[in-house]
């Protein structure tokens, strides 16, 4: 029997993107990369403020684990949109999806090359496997230039058949 989902999606109708659109998105990734999850919602960062969640107004999203929840807080384009919510989810995938042991491979190539799918990724191994994950349900290959081994990595470890 296939597991079921519990995923709400709020709040983006008003900031003028459809559920659906969210929705379509999350198809072109495996259904159990978003297992558990409890929501993905559109809130900006003075809404949180003012329920007492500080965040720094620059902030674009980001993964609340006590929530097991994604926050976009900006919406500028349909492009940094899907990058941020796929990079979000790689958060929720790397700490509660991703097996302990491939979590430990991922965190041993951090330092080992000097080659990075993008500048954020250089922060640290949580954000290097988001930025990964980001471009790779992006399906944005030439990012990978350099880090073939972190393309494998997701091919075979994350977006493999044991996800779908
Ligand atoms: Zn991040």
């Amino acid at each position: 029997m296939k597991p079921k989902l519990y995923l709400a999606i709020k709040g983006f109708d008003k900031h003028k993107v459809s559920a659906n659109c969210i929705g379509a998105l999350l198809k072109s990734i495996p259904v159990g990369h978003i297992l558990g999850l409890q929501s993905i919602v559109f809130s900006s960062a003075e809404e949180f403020n003012r329920l007492g969640v500080s965040v720094p107004l620059s902030c674009q999203a980001a993964y609340y684990p006590a929530y097991r929840s994604v926050v976009i807080h900006q919406n500028s384009n349909i492009d940094k949109l899907t990058h941020v919510l796929f990079h979000e989810i790689g958060h929720y995938v790397f700490y509660s999806r991703l097996s302990s042991y491939s979590r430990k491979e991922w965190v041993s190539f951090f330092g080992k090359n000097n080659t990075h799918v993008s500048d954020y990724a250089r922060t640290n191994a949580s954000e290097d496997f988001a930025e990964c994950y980001a471009f790779y349900a992006k399906q944005d290959w030439s990012k990978f230039a350099g880090v073939y081994n972190k393309l494998t990595f997701m091919k075979s470890h994350v977006f493999n058949s044991s996800f779908y």
